[in-house]
Formats: C-alpha cells, sequence, structure tokens
C-alpha cells in the first residue's frame, strides 16, 4: 500500500510515498487464504465478472457453456439478472477452481485465445460483441498486464528521442498521463503547471460532496488499475490520491515545474521549436524551449460566474464550487446555492443537514439516471477478489467500459420524423425518458409542485444526464430544504431575489459552472506567422480529431475541442486515445527524421466538417435546450464528441499520417 497518512507520526510527515515502490498489480497478488475466507470474499463479488476471471485463471471455457449464464446485462447491477440460487451454484464452481490455483501456488494464467475472450466478454453482456470492439477492449482491460498502450518509437530512428523534448501544460488528469507515457518512451520533457500540486480539476474541486461520476474501477488509466478504490463512484480527496501516487510511482513529478504559468508559447519556425514564457512562483520570466508542446489544460478550468446585477453589493461570503471557501462555516447559515447541473447536484445533499436553511437556484431541470451504486462503497470481498483472482478487475472493468460504450448515441441522434420532441428525440430516447420519470415520480411524486419543478422539458442525455441514488431528490424534499426553478434575477445585501420573491441568505454558494467558450483562454499560443491560437478559433475552437490545428506544427491539444464526452466512455479514455495519437506522430517523426509535423488545412476542415454535419443531428444542439455548456454562444457544439469510441479509437491508433506535412 503506498502512501500512509501519519497525522500521530513525531516527525510530522503527513505522508509518505515512496518512489518507484509498487504494489503488485491487481489480481497479481497470490494468495494463501482458507477456503472460508474465499468463500465469504466470494459473497461480496459481481459473479459474471467472477466467472469470466475464472474462465481467464484455467483458460477452460467450460463453464461459459454450461446451463448457467448471465440473461440480462443491466447497467450498474453487475449481476447478469442470476437469482440467488444460481449464483451460488457459480460461486461454488468458481471456489473449487480458485482452492486449486491456491494450492497450486497461484502460478500465471495461461494466455486466453482470442475466441475466448470474445466468447467470454459476449457471455458477460448477453450479446454479441461485436468483433471490432474486441481490440480496444483488450487494450482498455490491458489483461496481461503488457500495457499495449506506451509509446513504440523505432528502433533506429534518423531522429533520437532527446531530439525531440516536449513541454506539457498541465499536470492534470491528461497531462500526467502525457508524462507516464514520454517517460516511458525516453522522451526528455518538462510539464509546466499553474498550481502547487498535480490532479487538475481532482485539485480545484473540493465542494463538499464532489465525487466522479464515472464508475471508479474504469475512470482510471488502463495501465493504473486500482483494487482499493474505497467507493464505486469515489470523492474527490481519493481521486486526488490515486493521481498523485501514480505521478509518483512513474517519477513524474521531478519533470514538474510547479506554481508556474504559461504566459505564451510561440512557434519559431526558424529553429522548428515551441518558444514558451513562463511565470514562475517568484515572477520571473523564463523561456523554455522545447520542440513539440502539448496543451493538457482542459476544458473546464476557469470557474463561471454570471453577472448578476447586484452581486457586488451581497455583504456575506460568495464563492464558486471550483473555489470552495473551506474557512466559511456553513452550520446554522441560510445558503443560496446558484446552479444545479454536476456539481451543484452532489453540494446540496452534502451540506442539507448542516445548514440552517438551502434556498437551491435551479434554472433548468436536470435529468438524473437512477444509480443504487452511486455512493456504495466497494466490500472487503470485492477489493479481495481484484487484488487475487487474475482478471477480475479487468472483466469488471470491461463490464463497466461495455455500459458506457457507444450505444446512449442511439439515445442522442434526433429522428426527424419523431414527433416527441422536445421531450424526447427518437423511441430509444422516449424509452429512457420514461424509465427516468417513473424513478424521479416515485421519489417526489406525492409532491405535485415539487415533481413539476424537477421534471426536465427538453430530451434525456441533452445537457449533461447525472446519476444518483436518490440523494438530490430526497434532499429536496426536506423541510429547510426549497427548489426556486424562476431566474436570479438580482442580488442585494443579504439576499437572492427572483422576480418579486426575495429569498435572504448569508452565503452565496455559485455552482454555475466553467466557461467553455474560449478553450484556449489561460494561455496565449502563436502558430506559424504569428497566427494566435485564440484569435484562429474565435467562439467556434476546432482541431483535427481535437488534437492538431492548421497552421501549430508540433502542437497536441488533450481533451480539445470536440472530444468531451457526453455520451460515453470517459475523459481518462478518450485522453489515452490521444496520447497514443501523440506517441505515433512522434514515432513517425523520429523514424522520417521531421522536424515538424502539421495536419493540413483540407484534412482539418473535412474532419470538422464532417463533426459538425454529425453534432448537428443531436439532441446537444437542438434548439429546444435553451441553456447547455455544450453550445457555442453561435448555437452550435464545439466542445462534444459525436464519434463511436470504437471509431475515435481507430482514428486515434491508426492516424491516417498522408492527412499531415512532414518536414
Ligand atoms: P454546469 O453543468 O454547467 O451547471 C451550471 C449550473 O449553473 C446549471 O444548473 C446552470 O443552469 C446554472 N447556471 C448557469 N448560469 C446561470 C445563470 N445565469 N443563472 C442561473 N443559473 C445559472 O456546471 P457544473 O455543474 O460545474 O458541471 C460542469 C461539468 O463539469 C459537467 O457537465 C461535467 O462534465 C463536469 N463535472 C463532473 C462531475 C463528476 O464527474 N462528478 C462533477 C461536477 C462537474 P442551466 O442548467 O439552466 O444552464
Amino acid at each position: 500500500m503506498l502512501g500512509t497518512n501519519g497525522s500521530d507520526d513525531p516527525s510530522g510527515v503527513d505522508e509518505v510515498i515512496p518512489i518507484g515502490v509498487q504494489p503488485p498489480r491487481p489480481g497479481t497478488s497470490p494468495f494463501t487464504d482458507s477456503d472460508e475466507q474465499i468463500r465469504a470474499a466470494l459473497e461480496d463479488v459481481s459473479v459474471p465478472a467472477l466467472i469470466a476471471a475464472v474462465v481467464q485463471t484455467t483458460g477452460d471455457p467450460t463453464l461459459l457453456r454450461g446451463p448457467l449464464r448471465p440473461r440480462r446485462f443491466v447497467p450498474n447491477d453487475f449481476q447478469g439478472g442470476l437469482n440467488d440460487d444460481e449464483r451460488r451454484a457459480l460461486r461454488t464452481a468458481a471456489l473449487d477452481v480458485l482452492r486449486s490455483f491456491r494450492d497450486l501456488g497461484c502460478p500465471p494464467p495461461p494466455p486466453l485465445h482470442r475466441d475466448t475472450i470474445l466468447e467470454t466478454m459476449s457471455w458477460l453482456v448477453c450479446e454479441d460483441v461485436p468483433d471490432e470492439y474486441v481490440e480496444m477492449f483488450l487494450e482498455e482491460m490491458d489483461i496481461d498486464g503488457t500495457d499495449p498502450r506506451q509509446i513504440t518509437l523505432p528502433q533506429n530512428g534518423r531522429v533520437s528521442p532527446e531530439d525531440l523534448p516536449v513541454l506539457v501544460i498541465g499536470a492534470g488528469a491528461s497531462g500526467l498521463l502525457a508524462g507516464v507515457r514520454l517517460k516511458q518512451a525516453g522522451i526528455p520533457f518538462e510539464i509546466v503547471e499553474k498550481n502547487s500540486e498535480a490532479g487538475g480539476t481532482w485539485l480545484e474541486n473540493t465542494y463538499p460532496g464532489c465525487r466522479v461520476d464515472v464508475g471508479n474501477h474504469f475512470y482510471c488509466y488502463s495501465f493504473e488499475p486500482n483494487d482499493d478504490f474505497s467507493e464505486y463512484f469515489c470523492q474527490q480527496p481519493e481521486l486526488l490520491d490515486y493521481f498523485r501516487r501514480v505521478m509518483h510511482r512513474w517519477g513524474v513529478q521531478d519533470h514538474v515545474v510547479w506554481d508556474t504559468e504559461v504566459i505564451s508559447s510561440r512557434w519559431d519556425a526558424s529553429e522548428s521549436v515551441w518558444r514558451t514564457i513562463t511565470r514562475g512562483p517568484d515572477g520571473k520570466h523564463t523561456e523554455r524551449v522545447s520542440r513539440v508542446l502539448i496543451s493538457a489544460i482542459g476544458q473546464l478550468n476557469t470557474p463561471f460566474v454570471p453577472d448578476f446585477p447586484g452581486l457586488d453589493s451581497f455583504t456575506g461570503p460568495v464563492f464558486h464550487t471550483a473555489s470552495w471557501d473551506h474557512s466559511v462555516d456553513l452550520r446554522g447559515k441560510r445558503v443560496a446555492l446558484i446552479g444545479a447541473g454536476a456539481s451543484g447536484f452532489q453540494v446540496g445533499p452534502a451540506i442539507a443537514d448542516d445548514v440552517e436553511e438551502l434556498v437551491i437556484f435551479q434554472r433548468s431541470a436536470q435529468w438524473i439516471a437512477p444509480n443504487r451504486r452511486y455512493r456504495q462503497p466497494v466490500g472487503p470481498g470485492s477489493k479481495w477478489a481484484m487484488r487475487h483472482i487474475p482478471g477480475y478487475q479487468a472483466w469488471y472493468r470491461f463490464m463497466l467500459l461495455y455500459q458506457a460504450s457507444d450505444k446512449a448515441l442511439a439515445v442522442v441522434k434526433i429522428d426527424p420524423s419523431w414527433s416527441g420532441m422536445p421531450l424526447s428525440a427518437n423511441a430509444v430516447s422516449e424509452q429512457r425518458r420514461q424509465v427516468m420519470m417513473k424513478w424521479i415520480t416515485e421519489l417526489v411524486g406525492d409532491d405535485e409542485e415539487l415533481l413539476e419543478k424537477v421534471t426536465p422539458d427538453y430530451p434525456p442525455m441533452a445537457k449533461r444526464q447525472l446519476q444518483d441514488d436518490g440523494s438530490w431528490l430526497r434532499c429536496l424534499t426536506r423541510s429547510n430544504v426549497e427548489l426556486v426553478r424562476e431566474p436570479v434575477t438580482s442580488i442585494e445585501p443579504g439576499a437572492v431575489r427572483s422576480g418579486d420573491a426575495r429569498y435572504d441568505v448569508d452565503v452565496i454558494i455559485m455552482a454555475t459552472g466553467f466557461e467553455t467558450d474560449d478553450l484556449s483562454s489561460s494561455t496565449q499560443v502563436m502558430g506559424r506567422e504569428d497566427r494566435v491560437l485564440s484569435e484562429e478559433w474565435g467562439k467556434a475552437p476546432s482541431a483535427h480529431l481535437g488534437i492538431t490545428v492548421p497552421g501549430f506544427p508540433n502542437f497536441f491539444l488533450m481533451y480539445g475541442p470536440g472530444t468531451n464526452l457526453a455520451h460515453a466512455g470517459s475523459i481518462i479514455f478518450h485522453s489515452e486515445c490521444q496520447m497514443q495519437f501523440i506517441g505515433v506522430c512522434l514515432g513517425h517523426m523520429m523514424a522520417s527524421g521531421s522536424r515538424s509535423i502539421e495536419v493540413r488545412t483540407d484534412a482539418h476542415d473535412d474532419y470538422v466538417r464532417r463533426l459538425q454535419e454529425e453534432l448537428a443531428g443531436t439532441v446537444w444542439a437542438h434548439p429546444s435546450v435553451r441553456h447547455s455548456w455544450y453550445k457555442g454562444p453561435d448555437g452550435k457544439v464545439y466542445v462534444l464528441s459525436p464519434w463511436r469510441l470504437v471509431d475515435y479509437w481507430k482514428m486515434t491508433k491508426w492516424p491516417d499520417l498522408d492527412e499531415y506535412a512532414f518536414s
């Protein structure tokens, strides 16, 4: 176990992170537990994932071919619709195998044949898994621990890795990933980070209740699975700790320049290098010269605070969720929470117990999908299985990814013949709407006024869909909580106004999201002929594959325009695709002896045209969705990816290098 909390430690050291010491990879730690201990652990696991792991442990698919098999793949359930008796029988079969495995000293499992892998996948999800997905899933599962997404450099390249020094902006989830991959490849790099710690969004967002809403065992790097997450959807401190541990484990921290802001980066065509000016903590400006520049600043880093009339006159504390003021004691206070999106809906239930009154200003109602695992701890049996049973965590990850891969595109594509707009976009969307409405009605249906307030008036998934175990809706029924669905019109000393209604409050919390119109806002990037990226983009940012921009050689974006995912996957999955693409480009530069790579304008324009065509037919762009950070000021969508995960994965794994000019 890395990292120990040592508050009682007389040396005063808070935490010790041994650099370079790695715990065994999940699923590879031998065990000597008794039959009874194993039996107890198996009570807690996903039985289908257990059987898949047993198949992996033995290489024998017989269990998949027996009469007991999952009947339906239910999101966030992972028990395959098996009844108690069936689960018991399968656990007993698994126990027999694990007992022999233990008695043999936990030998390395045999390699699995691809056909067996595909058979196992299809068995788990109760349908034929399309062949085109298998490689993508296998990479993501990293089933044999070989980390297939590492950068592969040519053996006898015409340029050595030392000739390709890279500057990375940002040490968030994407920047750290870039650091690990560059370090593995032996490419010199530096990461410039404005904060004094890594973690990006998971460092800055410390609001109460902050947790990830992608299943954690998938929301982690493919090469760094973790068998120790305490919850299925972890809270912010634990995620931050995960990223810090990954950074230390790979020694990336030695490459990070902390408390340092990037002021500008300029392409120097005469030398084919980027010249980046940074400002350090002492205010000193430094020029950093690199062949390659990777921007990993993310899309959600500048808090947005609406310009409410009178905001400056408010007498009490006002702060944004992304810069939570922990010095303010909310106990016994009357609090206004403005905004009820992904952040606000987590804050509400987390503070409602403490405050005297909570007035929530919710401009639009949000679609929320039921998820009973949302605040559930990972039991000791599941952790045991992840740690000791070969493949258990990888197969569990596969199920998480499968439920989040591509099917939801059917929900977001508008059927032009569908008459249900604006409430639903097509038959699948209507079905989903009804499922969510049924659940919402079960929770608050006896209060008609509240039910009306929490019922969205746009199709499912048109804005960021939330998921919950019911805490948010239950919170709204509390006697000290009031939900206002009218707009905030002004703020006065000691009060928030909505039209004629005045709400006296002591504190205002802005859960109002982020500036997303200008994705390059915090740095000035100047390409060939001093073209300025933010000016080129205006309010309509674009990049080929969301990664490269014509006129900006050797410049790569991670989590750039057109790469946010609103239908599937996770940002980490996408970042790994983007880093894979960057690795291919660097490898090609080395092999060909090129000093620069630049996407051709026609390739970029064609890609963006296809992207926009695809987005135009989705609920994300539909005019009935009035407020959404997915939309630019002109109503078009610039931040989202409309592609199937498998297509983006292919585009970034095997890029068409003819679309690039090398020199
Ligand atoms: P958000 O989803 O953009 O929500 C902002 C909220 O503020 C919305 O309720 C919005 O209302 C409201 N608002 C904005 N301007 C307003 C105004 N002038 N008057 C009244 N209300 C106003 O921002 P967020 O909640 O910070 O989330 C942003 C993104 O961060 C998410 O979509 C997600 O990608 C990510 N995130 C993820 C997690 C997670 O993984 N658990 C948690 C938090 C955030 P409207 O809905 O009417 O616009």
